[in-house]
């Protein structure tokens, strides 16, 4: 096992489940110390156990990742108990529901925005302070497919996705001369448990998008954990501001 995350401290939201718990796991067994950010306190519970008994190093935070207090109080609490935060991975989010333009509720648009992009922006906002003031730092943000394509149905999706892109240059453009890099991970379709709960109830549909895929299967979070790790690790030294497409090929015929 590599231990490239040695002595690091790394935030992770989404972490109490699919591809954030993977991603927990993966830091912490590369030797990070990882805190773990997400609303659910059970699904927190549960990775907190599985990190620990790999013999990893875990600390909880039961937050809300569109609200500042609860964002900034994550950043204050690394910087109060370590001093230090050298990798943040930006992930949690949500798919909300699926209508027609013309048929999305106001409301429902404007909470996938806050959870999805406003969170990116919020956790950006309050880890870059210490990144910047030790010289160095890797953000990794959760896009999607949806930030290259215009999957129907699902504006507020899609635009979460597309702005969350949009931050992640920004904020490479900014932290680039100050040692920060800031990248954006986009996965395709990745079998967490939403989505095979999903399949589960909808296996024809489940099936057909499996064939659309060029790789024929759907992702596993631990492969998308795999390119976040890398992300925000040192192989991944000089790149800046891109989307990291991990899809089995999804969209690479256009
Ligand atoms: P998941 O539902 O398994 O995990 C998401 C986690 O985010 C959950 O633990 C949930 O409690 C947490 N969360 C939701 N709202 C929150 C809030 N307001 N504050 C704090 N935590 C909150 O889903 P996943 O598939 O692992 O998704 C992780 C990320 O990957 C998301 O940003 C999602 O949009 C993106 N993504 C997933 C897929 C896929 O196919 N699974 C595809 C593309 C992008």
């Amino acid at each position: 096992m590599s231990s490239e995350f040695q002595d690091k401290v790394v935030l992770v939201t989404g972490a109490g489940s699919g591809i954030g718990r993977a991603a927990a796991q993966a830091f912490a067994a590369q030797g990070a110390l990882v805190y773990a950010g997400d609303l659910n306190a059970e699904g927190l519970e549960e990775t907190q156990g599985l990190i620990t008994a790999a013999g990893g190093q875990v600390q909880i935070a039961r937050i809300d990742v569109s609200d500042e207090a609860d964002i900034a109080g994550l950043a204050a609490r690394i910087d109060r108990e370590i001093g230090r935060l050298d990798a943040a991975f930006n992930n949690a989010g949500i798919t909300g529901p699926t209508h027609l333009i013309e048929d999305y509720p106001l409301e429902a648009f404007d909470r996938v925005i806050a959870i999805n992009l406003r969170s990116v922006f919020l956790g950006m906002k309050h880890q870059i302070p210490l990144m910047k003031r030790a010289g160095s730092g890797a953000i990794v943000n959760t896009a999607s497919v949806a930030a290259i394509t215009g999957p129907g149905a699902m504006s507020a999706y899609a635009a979460s996705k597309h702005g969350v892109l949009g931050l992640t240059r920004v904020a490479a453009m900014e932290n680039a001369a100050h040692g920060v890099r800031v990248n954006a991970l986009a996965p395709g379709w990745t079998e967490t448990p939403m989505v095979v709960a999903n399949s589960a109830q909808n296996p024809a549909f489940a099936e057909l998008a499996k064939k659309a895929i060029p790789a024929k299967r759907g992702g596993q979070p631990a492969e998308l954990a795999d390119a976040a790790v890398w992300l925000a690790g040192p192989h991944a030294s000089y790149v800046f501001g891109q989307l990291i497409v991990v899809d089995g090929g999804m969209t690479i015929g256009g």
